[in-house]
């Protein structure tokens, strides 16, 4: 027989891995910015052309590279930032794939010019398609100029796919404001097709604000500032009266990198209950400092996402600063810009730095619980135990490797009810399960012991279900007794039209999707009203932020992105019932074992395995 597989060449692997790291302009914008800033630079100046469809230039001061260097940055996996795979649970920079210069050589004509201090002369490369055309010495300043021209030029297929210049422009813009904003210490210039249109000098976070959105936005701006043990919360909110139609204004960062969160988005906004008109958005800015170690940003090159540790005290926390900051700073005199910008610390806490105020959370607190405002108790995704016994129907354990026999099982099969706890009385007592962390959850198995991920495990279930729904289309809704009213920009508008047929298979009712409002009348049964707009919020940057490609698949990307906004999340407490359904209904899944993301919602470990760790 003949052997058929091949290593792709670098060029050809290089143009897909470039498919995931850059999607549109913007995306460059971003690789460069964000290479300019772990270059430890203090002045950067973007430059583009047709927003970015001819022409994205980064010019930085920063610490340059060497000859050899220069060269090797356009490697895959190229990088100087981690070297160990520990390094990435301590991250202190920006990039760490070595991907991006990479990619974008792949699929663009890229030139290089860098320079470090001490060098009397500097290294200028040019790219095209992942092959290197020139490479000469040359006089330069100090740092590194990249200039990446004719985007996609070699894929016709992802340059016509790029959107208008108005729309591409719009990504470029708020991708620099999200980069500019996390950096004040940075100076940044932005050169759009000639004319200066940003000029940010060194200043601080309220500062940098005001200078991207306008002078009129300091007097908008309330302080919020906590500490705990667990994060530091530094930025401001917008005043209530200033809230807005759209939701253009609202940035959170997490140790200086720009996240979306419409779960963090959700708290903030009850926060505000009762002080925001209906269909308004507030402003916020907020800057949240966590332990590396309890974030994961590793889920994707271009995402903007972060998985926490602990999603549910965040929310507390983030409710409750938000809370107090407007509580104590609704009836305090506007404070005066021109006063003095180092002196940036709000009244309230001025000589207070000694005793950092207490925030009490409430761990079980679940802001899905039920719709305090209304007064009415809502649906949640509460499992009831039924037919518990059930759930480990087939699961028989074949000899010690458990993990192996949980995959091969068919749960489908009625014939065989051996349970895969010690005894199935054990299971029916509904006292084998125990929550650690409000994280995992722990049960006795035959052959050892089973940890699952509440979360994950939670989403699989979910995701399953919604697929289901959407197939058979047979989802059924629950009428709700005001339309609820949800205001989006256009974009998100058209966003939603696209997915509207497949959102009213899950059980929503759209009475109107007008210009940039949308009326709910009905949602799929067990979805609470209050979480709607998390649901659809989550679901319009999942899009957003989708390579699109032929695998695209809006039914499938729907049903991760609901099972994702309405799993259980971690830190989370659970009740005894609550954990037995929860692996009553993921063992019931067509496959149990990873979640929706593909990453595995449980473990196993044998007696055998304990046995060892106690030698
Ligand atoms: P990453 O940022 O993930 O390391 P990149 O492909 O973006 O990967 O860059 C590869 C390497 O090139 C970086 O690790 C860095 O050493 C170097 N580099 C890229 N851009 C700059 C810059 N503007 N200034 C100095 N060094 C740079
Ligand atoms: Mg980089």
């Amino acid at each position: 027989m003949t052997d058929i597989i091949q290593l792709l060449p670098d060029h050809v692997a290089n143009q897909i891995a470039a498919g995931e790291v850059v999607q549109r302009p913007a995306s460059v914008v971003k690789e460069l910015l964000e290479n300019a800033i772990d270059a430890n630079a203090t002045l950067i100046k973007l430059i583009i052309k047709d927003a970015g469809k001819t022409l994205v230039q980064v010019i930085d001061n920063g610490k340059g590279m060497s000859t050899t260097d220069a060269r090797m940055s356009f490697e895959r996996h190229a990088t100087s930032k981690i070297r160990t795979a520990e390094d990435l649970f301590q991250l202190h920079t920006k990039g760490f794939r070595g991907e991006a210069l990479a990619s974008i050589a792949a699929i663009a004509h890229v030139e290089l010019k860098t320079k470090q201090e001490h060098d009397d002369v500097g290294t200028a490369i040019e790219m095209e398609g992942s092959k290197i055309v020139s490479q000469e010495v040359v006089a330069t300043p100090k740092g590194t100029s990249v200039s990446v021209k004719n985007l996609f030029f070699n894929i016709p297929a992802r340059r016509n796919f790029l959107k208008s210049v108005t729309v591409e422009l719009r990504h470029v813009i708020d991708e620099f404001h999200r980069v500019a904003l996390a950096h004040p210490q940075i100076s940044f210039v932005f050169y759009n097709n000639g004319s200066e249109t940003f000029n940010l000098p060194i200043s601080n976070f309220r500062q940098r604000i005001v200078n991207i959105f306008g002078n009129k936005t300091n007097e908008k701006l309330v302080p919020v500032e906590e500490e705990t043990e667990v994060l530091k919360i530094v930025g401001f909110v917008g005043k209530p009266e200033f809230a807005k139609k759209t939701r253009g204004e609202q940035y959170f960062f997490v140790n200086n990198r720009f996240i979306k969160s419409a779960y963090l988005n959700h708290a903030i906004v009850s926060a505000f209950d009762g002080l925001l008109k209906n269909g308004t958005h507030p402003s916020y800015f907020l800057n949240l400092y966590v332990n590396p170690q309890t974030i994961d940003i590793n889920i994707h090159p271009t995402k903007t996402e972060v998985k926490f540790d602990d999603e549910h005290t965040l929310y507390a926390l983030v409710r409750s600063a938000v809370k107090h900051s407007l509580g104590q700073f609704n009836i305090a005199p506007v404070l005066d810009f021109e006063r003095d910008p180092n002196l940036d610390t709000p009244y309230g806490y001025k000589n207070t730095t000694t005793n950092a105020p207490k925030i009490e959370v409430d761990r079980s607190f679940n802001p899905f619980k039920n719709d305090t405002k209304s007064g009415k108790q809502t649906t949640v995704f509460r499992p009831t135990p039924n037919n518990w016994d059930s759930i480990y129907v087939g699961l028989e354990s074949k000899g010690n490797d458990t993990k192996k026999d949980i995959r091969e099982l068919h749960f489908e099969s009625e014939e065989q009810t051996v349970s895969l706890f010690e005894n199935e009385n054990e299971a029916v007592q509904t006292n084998t399960t125990y929550q650690i962390h409000n994280k995992y959850i722990v049960s006795t198995i035959k052959s050892g012991m089973l940890v699952i991920d509440q979360h994950r495990a939670h989403q699989r279930i979910l995701y399953e279900d919604f697929l289901k729904n959407m197939t058979i289309k047979e989802a059924t809704s629950q009428q709700l007794l005001f339309p609820l009213q949800l205001h989006f920009s256009k974009q998100d508008i058209e966003i939603i039209n696209q997915l509207k047929d497949d959102l009213e298979h899950t059980g929503f009712v759209f009475s109107n999707v007008k210009e940039e409002t949308v009326a709910i009348t009905g949602v799929p049964v067990g979805v609470p009203e209050s979480e709607v707009s998390i649901i659809l919020e989550q679901l319009i940057s999942d899009v957003e932020n989708e390579v699109p490609d032929s695998n695209f698949s809006a039914t499938d990307l729907l049903a991760k992105s609901m099972a994702k906004s309405l799993a259980i999340k971690t830190g989370q407490s659970l009740q005894k019932d609550e954990q037995e359904h929860l692996v009553n209904k993921l063992f019931a899944c067509k496959e149990p074992n990873v979640s929706p993301t593909n990453r595995n919602t449980f473990i196993t470990m044998s007696v055998d395995e304990l046995d060892k760790k106690f030698i």
